[in-house]
């Protein structure tokens, strides 16, 4: 259990990364040593209201954002590929944007909940093919090919949203806090082609690991969403005899997966040889195919937290108590989740 104070700390900690400061830079601003700020983060120590006032607006939030406090902005587990040229505070930024909007949605929308369970690849019992077609299960999505993967996941309750990943060079990142429903941010970059399997990897970290991932972690989450997208077995059955491009790019249209994507289930279901396999990768990369590919997948756009906020502006409340509820001022409330990123 977080206190009042901690949690309080916790969520001036995270809108202080979210704005990209140090300890240092807000404590200055507002005329106390870093070393009351840290405190104060950590729930150890209090200040007078006028400081708490400054703090608010250095911050760029309503000083109301820190009265209701009712859930943690503990620093969230993110999943996510190891860059070398990103800086640590990059990542940090978003972890923080992360465990913000976890709070934000909680504390405007109550508690939510989500379908998906945690599976154990512990012992290696279980492959992560073995998993994706469990979670399919769970899901009730039986072999076929999926429908809008967005919508699937909005639907077992996963938190998904568009957001800025670029500066942090990933396409997406997961993260899933034990007493609440997983959060996944793809970034606003990713092209649509891409952007279903970079979800599924990202629901295969959810599902089964626990904290940052590693090259291990990497390959186990690809082959989920390569299962998961487009089970192996049914791939098999369904790949054309002629091996032909045209009959591929059907094959494609109709499982929402990338070419690329496509012909690394060729070779993995054994309808490629290597030999083929590396022969299709060359004619994608010297036709530019593997940049831009034709027959392109459909955006698909997350709606739930969108449809939720509409209901609550359709049945009488102001954007101004929506976003009070969310620790935000109406217009910052109104460009994160009112805005649609096309
Ligand atoms: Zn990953």
């Amino acid at each position: 259990m977080t206190s009042k104070a901690e949690a309080r700390g916790e969520l001036l900690a995270a809108l202080r990364l979210s704005r990209g400061l140090t300890q240092v830079e807000l404590a200055s601003a507002v005329g106390i040593s870093q070393a009351t700020l840290s405190k104060v983060e950590s729930g150890e120590a209090r200040l007078d209201l006028e400081t708490w006032r400054n703090v608010a607006e250095e911050l760029l939030v309503p000083l109301s954002a820190f009265r209701a406090v009712q859930s943690s902005a503990a620093p969230a587990r993110i999943f996510h590929r190891k860059q070398r040229t990103t800086p640590k505070s990059a990542v940090n930024k978003v972890a923080a944007e992360m465990s913000l909007v976890r709070l934000r949605v909680r504390d405007l929308l109550g508690d939510q909940t989500t379908t998906l369970r945690r599976h154990d690849l512990e012992g290696g019992f279980n492959t992560p093919q073995e998993i994706a077609r469990d979670v399919r299960d769970e899901l009730g999505l039986g072999r076929g090919p999926l429908g809008d993967l967005v919508a699937i996941l909005e639907g077992a309750g996963v938190l998904v949203l568009r957001w800025p990943l670029d500066t942090i060079q990933v396409d997406a990142i997961a993260s899933w806090q034990d007493d609440s429903v997983p959060v996944i941010l793809i970034g606003e970059h990713v092209p649509a082609d891409r952007q279903r399997f970079t979800m599924a990897h990202e629901l295969g970290h959810a599902v089964m690991h626990d904290g940052e991932a590693g090259k291990e972690q990497e390959a186990e989450a690809d082959a989920f969403a390569a299962e998961f997208l487009a089970p192996g077995s049914e791939i098999a059955k369904e790949w054309p005899a002629d091996d032909s491009l045209d009959a591929l790019l059907l094959l494609k249209r109709r499982w929402g997966i990338s070419l690329s994507a496509l012909i690394r289930r060729g070779k993995d279901t054994g309808r490629l040889t290597e030999q083929e396999y590396r022969q299709w990768s060359i004619q994608l990369s010297t036709t530019g195919m593997h940049r831009r590919e034709p027959n392109p997948t459909e955006r698909e756009n997350p709606t739930a937290l969108i449809t939720a906020i509409r209901n609550f502006l359709d049945e009488g409340a102001s954007v101004e108590e929506l976003a009070s509820s969310a620790h935000m001022y109406p217009r910052e409330f109104q460009l994160t989740f009112l805005e649609e990123t096309s």
